[in-house]
C-alpha cells in the first residue's frame, strides 16, 4: 500500500479547564493563579481516526466534584457537558467506536479521564507508565485516578520504551515521541500535516512555553534529568523548518492556536508568541 505520507485533519477540541498556581506548571514561577485547558487532539488518518489525549472524564461534565471530589473545587474544574468527548465526536459526524487507536502522553488524570470511553481501541502509551500509575511515588500519586487505571486496564496497549521515537504508521504521519521524565512513560506526538508542515503536542513533557525557553521543569516530575532532556529535544524540534509546538496546558499556546477554530489544518500557520524565557 502507497504511504500516505501526512493526516488529513486534526482537531484541538473543546478542553475543559482547570485554575492552577503558576507554580505547578514550571519551577519558580508561583504567585499567580492561571487557568489552563486539558486537552484532547483528534487526528484523522487514512488508517483510522487517533486520538491523543483524553482530557477529563466525561461523569465529571456538569458536575466535577462527581468525579473528581475535592480536587474539583482545589483546581475550580470547568467541565461543560457539551464538552465530553463523546459528544464533540459527534458532533463532528464521528462514534466514539471510531477511534481506533489512542496516544495517552501519561496517566495523570487530567489526561486519562474519557479512557472508559474507547475499551476498543488501539492503545498507544510510554513504557512502565502503566505500571507506574498503580504504585506511583508520594510525589505524584494524588494525580493518578483509580477509575482511570481501571479503565487503562481494559484496553490493549503498546508500550513505547524510552528513548525510542515510533513511527506509527512507517510513513512519517505520525510519530509517538518518547519525552520521559515528568513520568516514567510521557510521549508526545509528532504530526506531518496536510500542507507538509509539523505539528508537535508535547503533553505534560512541558507545562508552559517557558519552561521550554528555560528548560525547567515542574515540581512533581519524578525524573528531572531526563525530564529536562525531554525539553530539550522538544526545543530541538521546534528548531526543524516547518514546525510548530504546541504546549498541551499553555494557555497562551490554546488561545493562539485555536483562535481560528478547533480544526487545525495547517502547523505553518499557527504562530506561537515569544516570551520572556527568564522565570518571574
Ligand atoms: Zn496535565
Amino acid at each position: 500500500m502507497a504511504a500516505n505520507r501526512t493526516v488529513r485533519r486534526v482537531w484541538a477540541l473543546d478542553a475543559p479547564q482547570l485554575a492552577v498556581d503558576c507554580g505547578l506548571l514550571m519551577l519558580g514561577t508561583g504567585g499567580v493563579r492561571e487557568t489552563i485547558p486539558s486537552p484532547a487532539f483528534l487526528v484523522e488518518h487514512a488508517e483510522g481516526l487517533l486520538l491523543f489525549d483524553t482530557s477529563l472524564a466525561s461523569s465529571a461534565a456538569g458536575d466535577p466534584a462527581a468525579a473528581y471530589g475535592e480536587l474539583a473545587a482545589a483546581f475550580q474544574i470547568d467541565f461543560p457537558e457539551t464538552y465530553r468527548l463523546d459528544r464533540q465526536l459527534a458532533a463532528i459526524g464521528y462514534r466514539t467506536s471510531d477511534v481506533r487507536r489512542i496516544v495517552l502522553s501519561h496517566l495523570h488524570f487530567d489526561h486519562s479521564g474519557g479512557l472508559d470511553l474507547f475499551p476498543h481501541a488501539q492503545g498507544f502509551i510510554g513504557a512502565g507508565e502503566l505500571r507506574y500509575a498503580r504504585t506511583p511515588s508520594n510525589l505524584d500519586a494524588a494525580f493518578f485516578r483509580e477509575a482511570d487505571i481501571e479503565a487503562a486496564g481494559r484496553i490493549a496497549w503498546n508500550e513505547v520504551p524510552a528513548g525510542y521515537d515510533h513511527d506509527l504508521f512507517g510513513d512519517g504521519s505520525v510519530v509517538l515521541l518518547s519525552l520521559h521524565g515528568h513520568t516514567p512513560g510521557t510521549l508526545g506526538l509528532k504530526l506531518r500535516m496536510p500542507d507538509e508542515s509539523t505539528l508537535v503536542l508535547t503533553g505534560d513533557a512541558a507545562h508552559k512555553r517557558a519552561s521550554v525557553e528555560a528548560t525547567t521543569g515542574m515540581p512533581f516530575d519524578v525524573d528531572r534529568l531526563n525530564k529536562n532532556s525531554a525539553l530539550q529535544k522538544i526545543r530541538l524540534l521546534g528548531t526543524q523548518p516547518g514546525t510548530t509546538v504546541w504546549i498541551s496546558h499553555d494557555p497562551q499556546d490554546w488561545a493562539d492556536f485555536r483562535a481560528a477554530g478547533a480544526e487545525i489544518t495547517s502547523a505553518a500557520e499557527l504562530q506561537p508568541r515569544v516570551t520572556d524565557p527568564t522565570p518571574a
